[in-house]
C-alpha cells in the first residue's frame, strides 16, 4: 500500500540499487572469462547474388559457446549487454576477429569476399570508435569493403547526430548496410538522408512477399533504393518461390535458411574462401 511504501522510502530503493549492482558485476566477471577463454564466436552466413546464384559475400553473427558446449544465441545476450555497455567491447571483439579472418585470407591470394559485422547503437556512439576501427582495419592491411558495417534501422532512425557519425564513418572508409528495414519505424529520412550504401530488408518483409500488397511494398522498396543509389539484399529468405519473387523484382542479394544457416567461420571459409574456388 501508499503507506508502507512511505514508511521506508529509501530501503527499497537501495536494495533494488544493490542488487542491480551485483547483478551488473557478476555479469562483468562472466564476460571477461568469456572473452578469455574464446567462448564467443563468429559464424557466417553466406549472401548470394540474386541473378549468378554466386556467393557474394557473409554477415558475422556472433554465438556464445559456453565451456559445457550449450550455445546460446545472440537474442538472449546482447540485448543484455546492450543494457550495461558490455556490447562496445564485444562489438570491438567480432570486428577484430572478422578483420583477422579477412587478413588470413587475403595472404593465401583469395578473392575479396565482403563479411559485414553488425554493430549496436552504443558501439558508434562510443568516443573514439571510427579511430579505433579504422586502426584495426589498416593494421591489418585489408581494404574497408571487406568489413561493411551493419547498423540497424532503428539504430539509424535519422537525427542530427547519427548523420554526422555515420557520414564520418564513411568518410573514414567504412561501407554502411542498413539492417533489418521495414522491422520498425522505417524512415524515409533515413533513406534520403544517411550515407547506406546497401538496405537490408527484413525478414518481416520477406515474409509476406506472396501476399500482393508485401509483394508491392518490397516491389518499391527495392526500386526506391535503386534510384537513390543502393544495393538491396532480402534477409530471411526461406523458399524457392521468393528466391523467383525476388529475382523478378530485381533484388541484389539475397541471405537466408532457403541457401544456408550461419556456420561457424572456419567451415565458412573452408568452403567458400579457399584459393582453388578461384
Ligand atoms: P541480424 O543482424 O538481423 O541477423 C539476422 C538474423 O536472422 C540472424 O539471427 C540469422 O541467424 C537469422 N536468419 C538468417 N536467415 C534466416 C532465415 O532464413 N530464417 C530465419 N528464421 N532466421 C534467419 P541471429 O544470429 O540469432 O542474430 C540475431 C541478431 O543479433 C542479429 O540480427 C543482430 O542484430 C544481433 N547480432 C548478432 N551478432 C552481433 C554482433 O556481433 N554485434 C551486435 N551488435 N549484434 C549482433
Ligand atoms: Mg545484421
Ligand atoms: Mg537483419
Ligand atoms: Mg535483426
Amino acid at each position: 500500500s501508499i503507506q508502507d511504501d512511505y514508511e521506508h522510502p529509501f530501503a527499497f530503493y537501495d536494495d533494488e540499487m544493490g542488487r542491480k549492482h551485483i547483478r551488473d558485476r557478476m555479469m562483468e566477471n562472466e564476460f571477461e572469462k568469456a572473452i578469455r577463454n574464446e567462448e564467443f564466436v563468429v559464424y557466417l552466413q553466406p549472401k548470394y547474388n540474386v541473378v549468378t546464384e554466386e556467393i557474394a559475400g557473409a554477415e558475422a553473427l556472433v554465438r556464445w559457446r559456453k565451456k559445457d558446449g550449450s550455445m546460446v544465441s545472440p537474442g538472449e545476450f546482447i540485448p543484455l549487454y546492450e543494457k550495461d555497455g558490455l556490447i562496445v567491447r564485444l562489438d570491438e571483439y567480432v570486428f577484430q576477429k572478422v578483420c583477422e579472418i579477412q587478413k588470413n585470407h587475403m595472404e593465401t591470394g583469395g578473392k575479396l569476399l565482403p563479411i559485414s559485422v553488425n554493430l549496436s547503437r552504443a558501439s558508434i556512439h562510443y568516443e573514439n570508435m571510427i579511430l579505433r576501427y579504422v586502426r584495426i582495419v589498416e593494421e591489418r592491411g585489408i581494404p574497408f569493403s571487406a568489413v561493411p558495417i551493419e547498423l540497424t534501422e532503428t539504430a539509424a532512425l535519422y537525427n542530427v547526430q547519427i548523420r554526422e557519425l555515420t557520414e564520418k564513418m564513411v568518410h573514414a572508409g567504412f561501407e554502411l548496410h542498413m539492417d533489418d528495414f521495414g522491422s520498425g519505424y522505417s524512415s524515409m529520412t533515413s533513406l534520403n538522408q544517411l550515407p547506406f550504401d546497401t538496405l537490408k530488408l527484413d525478414k518481416s518483409l520477406i515474409d509476406y512477399i506472396e501476399n500482393t500488397r508485401g509483394m508491392e511494398v518490397i516491389r518499391h522498396t527495392i526500386a526506391l533504393a535503386h534510384s537513390l543509389g543502393m544495393q538491396v539484399l532480402a534477409e530471411g529468405v526461406e523458399t524457392a518461390g521468393q528466391v523467383a519473387l525476388l529475382r523478378e523484382l530485381d533484388c541484389d542479394e539475397i541471405q537466408g535458411f532457403y541457401y544456408s544457416r550461419p556456420v561457424p567461420w572456419e567451415e565458412f571459409v573452408d568452403r567458400f574462401m579457399k584459393k582453388s574456388d578461384k
